[in-house]
């Protein structure tokens, strides 16, 4: 569902009637966490807002794929992060807990705006601009900003784009509409290098990771019999694979769409071990049967239908039991 015509009034009349603002995106941010909240914070910055910008999850490093986006200089460490914001606005945090070491300033702050489009919002915050249905959080942050007065400028449209691209893997699922394609339209009209963003984004890696890939896609398991035997394609990355090549766990996002490939295979998985706390994170993608995001909502997390994920609290056989468990009952109670 799209937002109500009141929230965006709220929203509008709450950033024009505030001198500083904090912004917090979700914890391992991705590119429409950041360029949504970098977007936000430039045109918040040019009209004379006091902006700073964080997340709450180590390490506090901008992934180097993102490092061309303008704006870095608005981000501060979580513990900079002021204690009691008078505005605090959140960007693709479905839930609070998706803010991590952040997540206690939607208590202390005196107003929180939520701009989000996951399906598993859970409404949290006193002003919502939460569609379930948009592409990414680029394309509320971009009616916001024209709600604003604000001018699109290649400031403002680069994270934006990044946003854009990201959430839609290249204009590639089936959230890109028409609209989506006007908004980039209007963004590429600024001038931005599109082809430069795309490259950064999709095609830079370090040679460890070309290696990485080799190595867990050629221990990928295929089992025909999971997802009520739609198939599940799955591998692990662990700790010592990212150590060997000399990688973090942001540098291993694109391994789930090599992965996702496999015709044989509804849902695909990642399981990639965290090395800052030892915790199995799971990525997982379906090819539009299986509703994951109400699968990992299930299992502790969250996301889209067809994009979601969690984090385990178990060890790496009895993540992949509880996960194959949870696509059978899935299929069991689908109608
Ligand atoms: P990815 O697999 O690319 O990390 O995430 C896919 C989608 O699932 C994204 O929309 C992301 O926000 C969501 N997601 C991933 N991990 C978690 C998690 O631990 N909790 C929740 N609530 N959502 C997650
Ligand atoms: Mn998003």
């Amino acid at each position: 569902m799209s937002c109500r015509e009141l929230d965006w009034q709220r929203a509008t009349s709450l950033l024009r009637s505030s001198d500083e603002v904090v912004l917090v995106c979700h914890v391992a941010p991705d590119g429409d966490a950041l360029g949504s909240m970098l977007a936000l914070g430039a045109a918040l910055r040019s009209r004379g807002t006091r902006v700073v910008a964080s997340w709450g999850s180590e390490p506090f490093e901008v992934p180097a794929n993102y490092g061309f986006l303008p704006a870095l200089d608005l981000l501060v460490p979580a513990q900079e992060v002021p204690a009691a914001p008078e505005v605090l606005v959140t960007l693709d945090s479905g839930s609070v807990d998706r803010l991590g070491t952040l997540a206690d300033r939607v208590d202390t702050a005196a107003q929180v705006l939520v701009v989000d489009h996951h399906t598993s919002n859970t409404s949290y915050g006193s002003v919502h601009l939460v569609d379930r249905g948009a592409a990414a959080t680029a394309v509320l942050v971009a009616e916001l900003l024209d709600r604003l007065g604000v001018p699109l400028t290649a400031e403002v449209a680069a994270p934006l784009y990044t946003g854009l691209v990201t959430d839609t893997g290249s204009f590639k699922h089936a959230s890109t509409s028409p609209q989506v394609h006007e908004l980039a339209a209007r963004l590429l009209a600024t001038g931005i290098r599109h082809d430069l963003i795309n490259r950064a984004i999709w095609d830079t890696q370090p040679f460890g990771y070309v290696r990485l890939l080799g190595e867990v896609c050629a221990r990928a398991r295929l089992e025909a019999d999971a997802a009520g035997g739609l198939g599940m394609v799955w591998t692990d990355v662990g700790a010592d694979d990212l150590e060997r090549h000399g990688l973090g766990l942001s540098d291993v996002e694109g391994v789930i769409d090599v992965l996702r490939t496999a015709v044989e295979a509804e849902v695909a998985a990642v399981v990639k071990c965290d090395p800052a706390d030892g915790l199995w994170k799971v990525s997982i993608r379906s090819k539009g049967s299986i509703d994951v995001g109400a699968v990992c909502t299930g299992l502790g997390g969250g996301g889209h239908r067809f994009a979601a994920g969690y984090t385990s609290p178990a060890d790496l056989p009895s993540t992949v039991a509880a996960l194959r468990a949870a696509l059978a009952d899935a299929c069991h109670l689908a109608p």
